[in-house]
């Protein structure tokens, strides 16, 4: 079986887990409850009664008994620190208690705060979360030492400044304008379906009660984001050696280029031996993808099972039609922006396009994260699509650090559903603000999880909404992450292929099947080939 149907099995599989024995599965007795504020267990089954001082800083429990239907008794047990920190927080009852011993209280499901799970879920989850992170672990393992080494050695390549600049100006005028289509599609359809006007009064308080302090969070991240020219000054770095430790993208994008510069002006003797060792070490690199493409199916299950099984029905019921909204005009701005570019600029298949870039996007959609799947979106345009490492070494690394359709879009939709729950109208010069800052947002914004959310934060206040709206759509952020971190990876192979091509380059959609005829191209095979002992020669 090929390995995409088989990462597409493992996705499959990991969200119908998700929906039937995860945390929210309606088969398991939903015989936990979880609650994010303070004082919430009370003494007696009445909202009046006073809480059980010994329940705060717990945040779950075992249900016992469903009292009634606002209420269900709840017991939970306390550790040795948790007492501590209850006679440190002058709780003095608690010092009666023995460490382990039972407690009982009343929690009342009417609070927004509080939500009925199931432990064997939730268990399952805990227990299973370790696959899809060790999987992610060894594909970011690569990350660095990849894009590092492959810059280099593709600028030392092309051997030619003018080359070299063309290619740069290029990418960077498709980026800002794909950037900017894609905020006047989603803008455009959030003014036209107006999703704000179709949430309740409750699911609002709702939603506003339980997401506040996770929102808090994103705001205060965001409030550390340096201003425009400190992140332009930041890209060059004072210490490559750190800047690579530090995984920052931007720094080793920059001394990478520098480093590819500086080699083709050294006589070939010289540079010869550094962009060999680089080359070889790319290599490498990529092997290394292959071998942590193999546990991917297990890997994207098991990251699938965590965020379907977590995300309450409840609240993507409530956020129903915003979620909708951004799914729609993310597909919208690939098919219409993309599919134009590939089409007539690259002068590929759409589909076919899609299809080679598959082990890419199934990736991209379970990972969250364009800048994990940055080795295998390489390996895909290259081995598939025939797109030069001379440009997809500088065009992908670039792509998956600023380029960031999807998160721009999503940031403009949210920004106005936000506005519109808040009944704050926005004139057409807010508009534009939403378009010039969610452009920088979408830049400054890393492609890890949920990143898009922390510079939305910077939207908002540009446009003077306020930034507790977050927690109105932060409920779903992480699934609506998947299909922005998709859409930002297929702009990305997208800038690849139509560069590849304006360099003059041929490029194709290899036939389906013919990565396994030959052995040296796609995702089947390489690891089939012979490995080759290296010899090291003794000096004596
Ligand atoms: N997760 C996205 C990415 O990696 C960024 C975001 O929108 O949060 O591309």
């Amino acid at each position: 079986m090929q390995l995409y149907t088989r990462i597409l099995l493992g996705m499959v599989f990991g969200v119908l887990l998700g929906f039937l024995v995860g945390p929210n599965s309606m088969l398991l007795p939903q015989d936990g409850v979880q609650w994010s504020g303070n004082d919430v267990v009370l003494r007696a089954p009445n909202a009046d009664a006073p809480p059980v001082a010994t329940a705060m800083g717990i945040r779950q429990a075992r249900v016992v008994r469903q009292v009634d239907a606002g209420f269900v008794e709840a017991r939970f047990t306390i550790d040795a620190a948790q007492r501590l920190r209850l006679i440190d927080a002058g709780v003095e009852e608690a010092k009666t208690l023995e460490p382990g011993a039972e407690v009982t209280g009343f929690v009342s499901l009417d609070r927004p705060t509080v939500r009925r799970y199931a432990r064997t879920g939730q268990f399952l989850v805990d227990a299973t979360a370790w696959i899809g992170d060790l999987f992610l672990a060894l594909i970011k393992m690569v990350v660095v030492p990849l894009v590092f080494a492959s810059l280099v050695v593709g600028v030392a390549s092309l051997g030619d400044f003018r080359k070299l600049g063309r290619l740069g100006a290029r990418t960077l005028a498709l980026f800002t304008s794909t950037t900017i289509v894609a905020l006047i599609i989603g803008v455009g359809l959030a003014n036209l379906v107006q999703p704000g006007t179709f949430m309740s009064d409750a699911d609002r308080t709702q939603l506003l009660a339980s997401y506040s302090g996770a929102a808090d969070s994103r705001v205060s991240a965001a409030a550390d984001a340096p201003s425009l020219t400190d992140q332009i000054i930041g890209i060059v770095p004072t210490n490559p050696l750190s800047s690579l430790a530090n995984g920052d993208m931007l720094q080793i994008i920059f001394f990478g280029l520098m480093l590819g510069v500086a080699l083709t002006l050294l006589p070939t003797r010289r540079a010869k031996p550094v962009v060999d060792f680089l080359d070889g070490l790319n290599e490498a690199m990529v092997m290394l993808v292959h071998v942590a493409m193999a546990i991917a199916p297990y890997g994207v299950a098991a990251l699938l099972f965590k965020v379907v099984g977590s995300t309450g029905l409840s609240v993507l019921a409530a956020l129903s039609v915003y979620a909708i909204l951004v799914v729609a005009a993310l597909a919208l701005h690939a098919v219409l922006t993309y599919g134009s570019i590939v089409t007539f600029g690259a002068r590929l298949n759409f589909l076919g396009f899609l299809g080679a870039i598959r082990p890419a996007l199934l990736l991209a959609f379970s990972t969250s994260s364009s800048s994990a799947t940055l080795p295998v979106t390489k390996e895909s345009v290259e081995e598939n699509l025939n797109v030069h490492p001379e440009v997809s070494s500088f065009v992908l690394p670039l792509g998956a650090t600023v380029n960031m359709d999807g998160t721009a879009l999503y940031q403009g939709v949210a920004a106005i559903f936000i506005a519109q729950i808040y009944s704050i109208d926005l004139s057409f010069a807010d508009q534009i603000t939403i378009v010039t800052s969610a452009t920088l947002a979408s830049v400054g914004a890393a492609g890890v999880p949920g990143a898009g959310m922390i510079t939305l934060a910077l939207v908002l206040t540009a446009i003077g909404v306020p930034t507790e709206g977050l927690a109105l759509v932060l409920g779903v952020d992480r699934l609506l992450d998947m299909f922005r971190t998709a859409t930002n990876v297929i702009g990305d192979a997208t800038a690849a292929t139509w560069m590849a091509r304006l360099e003059g380059y041929d490029i194709e959609v290899l036939a389906p099947g013919a990565d396994r005829d030959d052995p040296n191209r796609g995702f089947e095979g390489r690891l089939d080939e012979e490995p080759h002992p290296v010899k090291v020669e003794s000096g004596d």
